[in-house]
């Protein structure tokens, strides 16, 4: 049978985002998101399709087939959280996703925003870190049975294609960006098997990418490195559900979830969502904080190659919350999601006047850029890893 072909690529401007608003704090959050990326005038279009738990309440599906066909035809779209139901109830919805469209690279970087709380403030750009989750193998699969009453069993599948697929990603990433190191953590002590075919591959990737420091390290060790000493990490590859773990881990080190973003990234399609959940005890009340997502948006104008959009984004962001005047209850303010999400607006519009302004006196566009970035030396190829890493799909 003929193969369907996929539709050309989509130019950046005029193109389409699939929005996913989410359950719980998602349609709040994603609100915000969706106006900070309008004020950036980019000519970009969102639909926006419900998933999730409100989404069966409405239709009987949690993934309506209307998210498939957006999906399909947009291939770029930011998702607010989606709640899965422990112990029982459907799977989750991002699993659904990151497997049915082959999302294999989750990304996640991790680092200080100047004014929030962390206890590893002191640390400033040397805490900068970026995780590559694989994410469509592993326990986090979610292929399990009951063997007979009072007996479960759960199957980790690791392959050596996923494996190496998420290897040369990094790699790939870290020499792109000039990052000196690869960290895999893994537990094949223990798991010989498994995940010793994780590191087999691992190894035989790095192989390829001879100057680029490659280090091992068993997984509970990872942890506690992780936290006695954050700088020792660069690029950090990781299964899918030590990856999981570990970068909520990592999202405590520089100040929480509320700050975190992240990228699942395919060869066809790419989705841009929070590291952070559904948020239920704060749900509907005006109080969740939409940086994560916004972050999240950022990395998404890196992989359409919007790199100015993106920066402005990154830098108003960090201009609200350096100013700490309208911090989210979770940063130690008492804004809400409206006042915080005025406040980057204003920061955008700020920007996005000083740049235009700056280009029509002539000339001066690339240093205003640059100041815009805020960024140089190493900072700056971390802002290149993330778009050479997120234009991957
Ligand atoms: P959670 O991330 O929703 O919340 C953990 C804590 O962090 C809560 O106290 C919450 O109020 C706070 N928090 C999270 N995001 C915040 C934000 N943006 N602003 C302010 N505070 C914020 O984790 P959970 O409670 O373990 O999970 C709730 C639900 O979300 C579960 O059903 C889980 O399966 C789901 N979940 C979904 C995703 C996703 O869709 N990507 C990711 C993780 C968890």
């Amino acid at each position: 049978m003929a193969k369907k072909k996929s539709p050309p690529p989509q130019p950046a401007a005029g193109r389409t985002i699939t929005v996913i608003p989410g359950d719980g704090i998602g349609p709040e959050i994603a609100d915000s998101m969706m106006r900070v990326v309008t004020a950036l005038d980019l000519g970009l279009e969102f639909e926006v399709v419900q998933a999730g738990l409100e989404a069966y309440e409405e239709t009987g599906e949690l993934l309506p087939a209307a998210v498939h066909r957006s999906l399909r035809r947009n291939r770029i779209a930011i998702k607010g959280p989606t709640t899965t139901p422990v112990g029982t109830g459907h799977k989750s919805i991002n699993v659904q996703l990151r497997q049915q469209y082959d999302l294999y690279a989750n990304l996640r970087p991790i680092r200080l925003i100047p004014g929030v709380p962390s206890r590893y403030s002191d640390l400033g750009d040397r805490l900068d870190m970026v995780i590559f989750r694989e994410n469509t193998e592993d326990l986090y699969a979610g292929v399990e049975h009951m063997v007979v009453p009072g007996v479960a069993e759960s199957l980790k599948i690791i392959t050596a294609k996923a494996s190496e697929r998420i290897a040369v990603t990094a790699f790939e990433f870290a020499r792109a960006n000039g990052r000196r190191k690869v960290t895999v953590a893994h537990k094949a002590n223990i798991m010989k098997i498994s995940d010793g075919l994780f590191i087999e591959s691992t190894r035989k990737v790095a192989k390829r990418f001879p100057e680029i420091e490659y280090e091992e390290l068993i997984v509970d060790n990872c942890c506690m490195q992780l936290v006695v000493r954050p700088t020792h990490f660069d690029v950090v590859v990781l299964q899918n559900l030590y990856g999981d773990i570990i970068s909520d881990l990592c999202a405590g080190l520089v100040g929480g979830l509320g700050v975190t973003p992240g990228a699942n990234i395919g060869r066809k399609i790419a989705i841009f969502e929070a590291v952070h959940g559904s948020a239920p005890d704060i749900a509907g009340q005006g109080k969740a904080n939409p940086t994560a997502l916004i972050l999240s948006a950022a990395l998404m104008l890196r992989h359409l190659k919007m790199e100015e959009a993106a920066v402005i984004l990154q830098k108003s962001v960090a201009d609200v919350i350096s100013a700490g005047k309208s911090l989210t209850l979770d940063l130690g303010g008492s804004a809400g999601t409206e006042e915080f999400t005025e406040a980057v607006l204003a920061r955008v519009r700020r920007r996005k006047s000083s740049l235009s302004r700056s280009r029509s006196s002539g000339g001066k566009t690339a240093k205003s850029a640059g100041k815009a970035n805020g960024k140089t030396g190493r900072k700056t190829s971390t802002r290149k890893t993330a778009r050479r890493a997120t234009s991957r799909g």
